[in-house]
Protein backbone atom coordinates (compact mmCIF):
# COMPACT_ATOMS: atom_id res chain seq x y z
CA UNK A 1 0.00 0.00 0.00
CA UNK A 2 1.36 3.30 -0.82
CA UNK A 3 1.71 5.66 1.89
CA UNK A 4 0.10 9.27 1.65
CA UNK A 5 3.72 10.35 1.78
CA UNK A 6 4.88 9.10 -1.37
CA UNK A 7 1.36 9.81 -2.57
CA UNK A 8 2.04 13.53 -1.46
CA UNK A 9 5.89 13.39 -3.21
CA UNK A 10 4.31 12.38 -6.16
CA UNK A 11 1.62 15.19 -6.83
CA UNK A 12 4.48 17.68 -5.59
CA UNK A 13 6.65 16.65 -8.62
CA UNK A 14 4.42 16.83 -11.02
CA UNK A 15 3.45 20.33 -9.42
CA UNK A 16 6.67 21.41 -9.89
CA UNK A 17 7.47 19.95 -13.12
CA UNK A 18 4.35 21.31 -15.12
CA UNK A 19 5.42 24.63 -15.71
CA UNK A 20 8.94 22.99 -17.36
CA UNK A 21 6.60 21.07 -19.69
CA UNK A 22 4.56 23.48 -20.85
CA UNK A 23 8.11 25.33 -21.28
CA UNK A 24 9.22 22.41 -23.55
CA UNK A 25 5.90 22.10 -24.95
CA UNK A 26 6.21 25.38 -26.35
CA UNK A 27 9.41 24.60 -28.74
CA UNK A 28 6.91 21.55 -30.07
CA UNK A 29 5.34 23.44 -32.80
CA UNK A 30 8.82 23.80 -34.27
CA UNK A 31 9.99 20.12 -34.24
CA UNK A 32 12.67 18.41 -32.01
CA UNK A 33 14.76 19.32 -35.10
CA UNK A 34 14.61 22.66 -35.43
CA UNK A 35 14.66 22.97 -31.41
CA UNK A 36 18.26 22.00 -31.52
CA UNK A 37 18.57 24.62 -34.60
CA UNK A 38 16.97 27.40 -32.33
CA UNK A 39 19.77 26.70 -29.98
CA UNK A 40 22.45 27.14 -32.59
CA UNK A 41 20.91 30.49 -34.05
CA UNK A 42 20.48 32.09 -30.37
CA UNK A 43 24.61 31.49 -29.92
CA UNK A 44 24.53 32.42 -34.11
CA UNK A 45 23.43 35.82 -32.71
CA UNK A 46 25.30 36.38 -30.01
CA UNK A 47 28.49 35.56 -31.84
CA UNK A 48 27.55 38.27 -34.90
CA UNK A 49 26.20 41.05 -32.41
CA UNK A 50 29.59 40.44 -30.42
CA UNK A 51 31.57 40.78 -33.77
CA UNK A 52 29.68 44.20 -34.63
CA UNK A 53 30.53 45.37 -31.24
CA UNK A 54 34.13 45.02 -32.51
CA UNK A 55 34.67 41.88 -30.81
CA UNK A 56 37.96 39.40 -31.88
CA UNK A 57 37.21 36.40 -33.41
CA UNK A 58 39.29 34.85 -30.59
CA UNK A 59 37.67 36.48 -27.56
CA UNK A 60 33.87 35.65 -28.59
CA UNK A 61 35.26 32.24 -28.44
CA UNK A 62 36.01 32.73 -25.24
CA UNK A 63 33.01 34.69 -23.77
CA UNK A 64 30.61 32.23 -25.06
CA UNK A 65 33.14 29.33 -24.18
CA UNK A 66 33.22 27.78 -27.76
CA UNK A 67 35.91 27.23 -30.32
CA UNK A 68 37.45 29.68 -32.42
CA UNK A 69 36.79 27.49 -35.43
CA UNK A 70 32.58 27.57 -34.50
CA UNK A 71 32.77 31.29 -33.82
CA UNK A 72 34.55 31.61 -37.42
CA UNK A 73 32.23 29.15 -39.24
CA UNK A 74 28.95 31.30 -38.09
CA UNK A 75 30.72 34.40 -39.14
CA UNK A 76 31.19 32.67 -42.50
CA UNK A 77 28.26 31.33 -42.85
CA UNK A 78 26.33 34.62 -42.02
CA UNK A 79 28.14 36.49 -44.72
CA UNK A 80 27.66 34.16 -47.22
CA UNK A 81 23.83 33.46 -46.70
CA UNK A 82 23.28 37.40 -46.98
CA UNK A 83 25.55 37.08 -50.06
CA UNK A 84 23.02 34.41 -51.71
CA UNK A 85 19.41 35.36 -49.91
CA UNK A 86 20.15 39.03 -49.03
CA UNK A 87 19.25 38.45 -45.39
CA UNK A 88 20.98 35.74 -42.62
CA UNK A 89 18.44 33.18 -42.30
CA UNK A 90 19.46 32.69 -39.00
CA UNK A 91 19.31 36.32 -37.86
CA UNK A 92 15.91 36.57 -39.24
CA UNK A 93 14.31 33.74 -37.05
CA UNK A 94 15.50 35.20 -34.28
CA UNK A 95 14.90 38.85 -34.91
CA UNK A 96 18.87 39.72 -34.92
CA UNK A 97 19.80 43.21 -35.56
CA UNK A 98 22.49 42.58 -38.32
CA UNK A 99 20.54 39.88 -40.68
CA UNK A 100 21.01 42.66 -43.52
CA UNK A 101 24.72 43.42 -42.63
CA UNK A 102 27.38 41.42 -43.71
CA UNK A 103 30.85 41.47 -41.54
CA UNK A 104 33.33 41.50 -43.84
CA UNK A 105 31.74 45.53 -44.84
CA UNK A 106 32.91 46.56 -41.85
CA UNK A 107 36.30 45.49 -41.95
ZN1 LIG B 1 23.43 35.84 -39.09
Amino acid sequence: MRSLLSLFLEVLAIWLLFPFFKWIGSFTHLGIASFFSYFLAISHIQIIDDYFQGLSMGKIAKKLNRSAATVHAQIHSHDQVIGKFGYCVKCRRLKGTHETEKTIAKA
